[in-house]
């Protein structure tokens, strides 16, 4: 998949140790936003207009949780000229090169983290914002055998809010 030496580093995604050559947002290390054109290129993906402000408005500040259609309102209201499609598929294809995590809060409506690195979420089953509890905060204890010689290789936990009524 990638071949762009960005240096080369060791990136655990879980079940295999996949050797990674690029280093956009993994651990929460960001590229400068005038790299992301050859980041692109680099991983094979054609630099388009609307994938590299895509990219910037995922990957040029903060860390952040984004839905396919939370960042297709907010490319609409900053003038980006995309298509839901192409922020679906966009974000398909960046979590497939490991840039974003899917976290999936329920079966209709899919999370997309821009923090790789392990942490949990709380969920606000009101709002429908997601916040990052770090992994440190968080233990699980007593872990159960897993089936047949499978393996264990990541816990997401989502802690979930709601409003009680009055
Ligand atoms: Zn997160």
């Amino acid at each position: 998949m990638a071949n762009l030496s960005l240096g080369k580093q060791e990136v655990s995604m879980g079940m295999d140790n996949v050797t990674s050559d690029y280093k956009l947002s993994l651990n929460n290390e960001y590229m400068p936003i005038e790299d992301i054109p050859e980041f692109l290129r680099n991983v094979g993906m054609r630099a388009s207009k609307p994938r590299v402000q895509l990219s910037e408005l995922l990957f040029g500040g903060e860390g952040r949780h984004v839905t396919a259609e939370s960042l297709y309102e907010e490319a609409i209201h900053t003038k980006i000229k995309v298509t839901l499609t192409t922020v679906y598929n966009t974000l398909n294809q960046f979590s497939e090169l490991g840039l974003l995590r899917e976290i999936a809060v329920d079966g209709n409506r899919t999370y997309y983290d821009t923090n790789t690195s392990n942490h949990h979420h709380f969920y606000n089953e009101n709002s429908g914002q997601l916040y990052d509890i770090d992994s440190d905060d968080l233990k699980v204890i007593g872990l159960p055998t897993p089936p047949n010689d499978q393996n264990i290789w990541r816990i997401d936990v989502i802690v979930r809010l709601k409003k009680m009524q009055e």
